[in-house]
This record gives C-alpha cells, structure tokens and sequence, in this order.
C-alpha cells in the first residue's frame, strides 16, 4: 500500500492539527465522529445524507447494570478516550467505574442500544460511489490479511458464516455493506498486506480503501484490527499513520488476545504488544485514539465494541 513515510507524518500531523481545532474533543487528537464537521475537506463534494432516524433521549450509564466496565485498571487521564459531552472532572473518583474493560474508552451518556438484533449482507462494491446511499451510519473494519477479521465480524453478529460473504471470490477486494438492525452498518473492507497479492492488485485496494475512507460521508469510524499476539508490524503503522493524518476517526481493535506466547522463545504478552503499538503510534496523534482489547475465541471485547460504536453512532445521529 503506498502510504506515507513516518517521519514525515509527525510533522505534517502536528501542523495540521491547528487549522482544526475548533473540530477536535479537547481530550484527544482524534476528532469525535460528528457528520457535520468529520470531512472537512470533503463535505462539500460529496454531502452527508439527512439522517432519517430519530434519537431518544440519552439514558444515564447507571441505567446499564450490565455495562462491561473496568474494575481496577488506574489510567492517566490524557490516555483515556473522552467523548465530547461527558465530564469526568467533577467525577474522577468514579471514573474507573465508566471505564470499558479492556480498554482505555470512557462510557458517554450515548451508550446505548447496543444490542446486535439482526444483520444481513447488503451489497459488494467496488467503488465509494456504489455503497449504499440511505445514510445510515457505518463502521469499517481493517487489518491486514489473516489478522483475525472475519472472526470478529462474526462474532459481533453472533452468528458463524456471515463474514463468509466476503471471504467468497469476487467479494474479497470489495467493499461489503452488512446491516445491522436495520439502523446501522458494519463494512467489511479488503485485507491488507497480503504478501502473495499481485502488486498491480494491492494497489488498486490501496486506491479504492483511501478513496473510501477519505470521501465516505456516512462513515462514523474506522476500526483498524492489530494482532496483539505479535509485535506491531510496520505496514499497521503505516496505516494508523495515513489515517491519522488524513483526520480520518479510528478505534484500535487488538485482536487474538487470548494467543499467550512463550516468553523463554521471546515472545510477548499481548498487553506488552498493545503498550508497544501505542508508543509506536504516539507521535502521529497528540493523545491516544480509542482501543479496545478483543479476542474471538474467548468472545472478549465484543461487547465493549458494540457499546462504543453505540455511542459513537448516537453521537453521530445527534449532530
Ligand atoms: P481474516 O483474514 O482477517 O479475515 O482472518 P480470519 O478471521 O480468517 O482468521 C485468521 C486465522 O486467525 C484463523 O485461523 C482464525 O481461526 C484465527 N483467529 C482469528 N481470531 C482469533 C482470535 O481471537 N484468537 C485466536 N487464537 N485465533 C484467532
């Protein structure tokens, strides 16, 4: 994927930063999805549909006996993820409590309605302009090849096959619309980093994801897949970096954190692997981008997705 050299992203991305400002949670580097201010560049060639959806009245975290939130974990506060509207300087002795397990992503008063009902496969395209056009709001998932993908995807949905769709010959260089509660979207994008790819093809995934994430209006987050069970590969950096300097909203999904590698062969817990993307990826944010520790066997961190992506979504609808 022809991307950005690193070093000249750190540059780029702290001057960058200024001009948008005004556009960013003060609590984080990473802009809060927002379908009015997320694409500046591109809002105007490619406007974000009317919502046709109505939102009810945010209900209190307290009303989620069952949220999946962090016990003990003891995080500085410009390492967490703050969605805008949610204070917790006048609540930091509780704040733990509203942490998502697994992760560094403080509960907002949108949490809500998170629950997968029901998913269908929608459609395969190959270029943005072809996706679906109701305005729905989506999420796309990324990774390289084999990082565990399609076992996400099915896990989120609850159901064995339905990642199958675009595993099938024809779908894997597409973009592929699964709907959701008829409300919402997840889509799965083409893998990256597939060593045995023609060059010719890898180019034409690079081209068309970058055109997508880049003019995809309906598009709320990226959830960029990093094997947490191995040291972070360059081509992940590569990518968390393109994405941040392009603005483009990204959640950091660590997965096959279940895989314990022996430390006498060298190996790393995946915590240790997690801690290591994070420095790695320090300099091309100004605060850490929302993460969340998953892993498909074990089923861990798939209700934490689906409580974030609610509340990124909710937010999403509301402005
Ligand atoms: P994709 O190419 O990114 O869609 O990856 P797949 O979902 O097909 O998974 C690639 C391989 O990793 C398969 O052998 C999966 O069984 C395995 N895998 C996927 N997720 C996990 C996980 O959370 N834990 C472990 N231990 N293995 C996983």
């Amino acid at each position: 994927m022809a991307l950005l050299h690193l070093p000249r992203l750190r540059f780029s991305m702290l001057t960058s930063s200024h001009s948008l400002s005004s556009h960013f949670n003060p609590f984080t580097s990473h802009k809060f999805p927002c379908k009015n201010t997320f694409f500046i560049n591109t809002c105007t060639v490619f406007p974000a549909p009317k919502s046709t959806l109505t939102t009810s009245e945010p209900i209190p975290i307290s009303h989620f006996p069952e949220t999946p939130v962090e016990d003990h974990i003891e995080f500085s506060l410009e390492k967490l993820f703050v969605p805008p509207e949610t204070d917790v300087s006048s609540d930091s002795a509780n704040l733990s409590t509203r942490i998502l397990k697994g992760s560094n992503i403080v509960l907002s008063k949108y949490a809500r309605d998170a629950q997968v009902l029901q998913a269908e496969f929608v459609k395969s395209s190959v270029r943005t302009e072809d996706c679906p056009s109701d305005g729905l709001p989506e999420f796309a998932l990324v990774g390289r090849s084999n990082v565990g993908k399609s076992s996400l995807l099915n896990s989120l949905v609850r159901r064995k096959k339905l990642a199958l769709t675009s595993k099938k010959p024809g779908k894997t260089q597409c973009i592929n619309h699964f709907r959701i509660n008829d409300s919402w979207y997840l889509v799965d994008l083409p893998g990256y980093g597939y060593a045995a790819a023609p060059q010719e093809l890898r180019t034409d995934w690079a081209k068309f994801t970058k055109d997508y994430f880049l003019n995809r209006s309906a598009l709320v987050s990226v959830f960029l897949l990093i094997d947490a069970s191995i040291p972070a590969k360059q081509i992940d950096l590569e990518y968390a970096s393109w994405l941040g300097q392009n603005q483009i909203p990204m959640t950091l999904i660590f997965t096959k954190c279940d895989k314990r590698k022996k430390k006498k062969n060298g190996g790393k817990r995946p915590e240790e692997n997690v801690n290591d993307f994070q420095e790695l990826i320090r300099g091309f944010f100004q605060t850490v981008p929302p993460w969340i520790m998953t892993s498909s066997v074990t089923n861990q961190g798939r209700d934490e997705i689906l409580l974030h992506m609610a509340q990124l979504r909710n937010y999403w609808l509301k402005h």
